[in-house]
């Protein structure tokens, strides 16, 4: 008989486990994949929209439609609490009545906690990058800017410590954002949209960061963009914990306030409120899924990927398919398929882009882990790249099965 297998979240992480366990054990496995919406959108270019360069409708995918073609059904709900003791997930569906799903192995694929409203004012006065509801609103807000001070900076991240996932310890480095990349992107994106405006000399920008800015990257390549942000006048405040956007600043933890019309930010990142909820059993003190390098929890029928995994950091999309890849790899093994399991091995790979002038920063690098990859250049051709990866998402619905050669080009 098909072992049940449900998968919950329909993003990077989930979605790679789910189309990799098809391909891999076919009908050994009958995968349900779970998310609150129907339609998924391709996280790195959410914030293009904010620009003008992208329409939420050319980077969504309908769950519905795209899984059950693939051989996966999806069931639309809320995954209201996971009992990792019992085998089943309660969900509520988009009618609000509640059900119990069972299963023989869980894939946890949730994400993080994007926790806005620890930030005083920031429903009101703060615009997020982070999901395309946020940045249709920053777009209303940019085109009826006519100059001043824009900030643009990442909240907070709340990593756990207890239980450590399973994996060396310099693949888990303390963090103090969860990832600045998106930061750095929206910085470059902004100065070519402003430019293009004619509202560049009008305009101060400031990005801040809570911990060492990018501190995930090599020593030279924290260099480039410092030499790369003095070549565009954006101003760098470093050690800043934002606690606070005022309808004029963003104000930090220990008092200090930035002058600031538009602000721009990355939530604070905790652990999503149902793994927070298993903190001790199944999550950490932080709410984040410690594993070993197979992605299997502390329960081994469950798995976790992705950014809802302890040991993914700093929280990229990256990481999340490569945690996808291998918790399918693994799984098909116990399902009688035997599989070669790739090693995991943290790397950074993304490209920061800015579409209105052409070019993009693409950054390959392993040095936070240890090794000596170091990697951060800016070309036409990266711009290329992130077009290409995009349509490659959507071409695919979302299967990343070149993922790592991609990353490698
Ligand atoms: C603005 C931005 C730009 C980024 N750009 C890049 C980039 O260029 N390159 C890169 O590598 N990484 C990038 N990242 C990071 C990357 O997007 C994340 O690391 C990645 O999305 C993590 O994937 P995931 O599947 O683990 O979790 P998520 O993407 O967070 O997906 C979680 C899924 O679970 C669903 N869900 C959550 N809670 C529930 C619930 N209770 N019930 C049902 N469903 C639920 C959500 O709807 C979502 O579909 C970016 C991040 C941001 C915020």
């Amino acid at each position: 008989m098909a072992e049940k297998v449900l998968v919950l979240g329909g993003r990077f992480g989930g979605l790679t486990a789910a189309y990799t366990l098809k391909r891999l054990v076919g009908d050994r496995a009958e995968i349900t994949l779970v998310d609150r919406y129907r339609t998924t959108y391709f996280r790195p270019s959410i914030p293009h929209i904010a620009i003008n360069v992208r329409e939420p409708e050319e980077i969504g995918l309908d769950l519905a439609s795209v899984l059950p073609r693939k051989g996966i059904a999806f069931q639309q709900a809320l995954v209201k609490q996971i009992s990792p003791d019992e085998d089943s997930v309660t969900l509520e569906r988009t009618d609000g009545s509640t059900f119990k799903a069972s299963y023989d192995y869980l894939v946890v694929a949730l994400g993080a906690h994007l926790a806005k409203e620890s930030v005083k004012g920031a429903a009101e006065n703060g615009y997020s990058l982070c999901e395309v509801e946020d940045t249709l609103r920053l777009r209303e807000k940019l085109a009826g800017f006519k100059g001043g001070n824009i900030t643009i900076g990442s909240g907070i991240f709340e990593q756990g410590s207890n239980p450590k996932p399973k994996f060396p310890n310099n693949f888990v480095p303390r963090a103090d954002s969860a990832c600045e990349g998106p930061i750095f992107e929206f910085s470059l994106m902004l100065k070519g949209y402003l430019k293009a405006k004619g509202l560049l000399g009008k305009t101060k920008i400031t990005v801040y960061s809570p911990g060492e800015y990018l501190s995930d990257l090599s020593r030279q390549s924290r260099q480039a963009v410092r030499q790369i942000y003095e070549q565009m006048g954006v101003t760098l405040v470093e050690k800043f914990r934002l606690s606070e956007i005022t309808t004029d600043s963003v104000v930090s933890e220990d008092g200090r306030r930035i002058p600031s019309d538009v602000s721009v930010y990355k939530p604070p990142y905790t652990g999503h409120p149902v793994l927070k909820k298993l903190s001790g059993s199944l999550a950490d003190d932080a709410g984040f899924v410690p594993t070993d390098l197979n992605m299997v929890s502390a329960y081994p029928n469950v798995y976790a990927v992705g950014d809802a995994n302890a040991g993914s950091i700093p929280k990229l999309g990256y990481l999340a398919v490569r945690m996808g890849e291998i918790a399918a790899q693994h799984l098909a093994n116990r399902m009688g398929v035997p599989t070669k399991v790739d090693e995991y091995r943290p790397t950074i790979f993304c490209v920061a882009d800015n579409p209105y002038e052409g070019y993009a920063v693409a950054v390959a690098d392993d040095t936070w882990y240890g090794g000596t990859l170091a990697k951060a250049e800016i070309a036409p051709v990266n711009h290329m790249k992130k077009e290409l990866f995009t349509k490659y998402y959507m071409w695919s619905k979302g299967d990343m099965v070149l993922e790592k050669y991609l990353a490698s080009w």
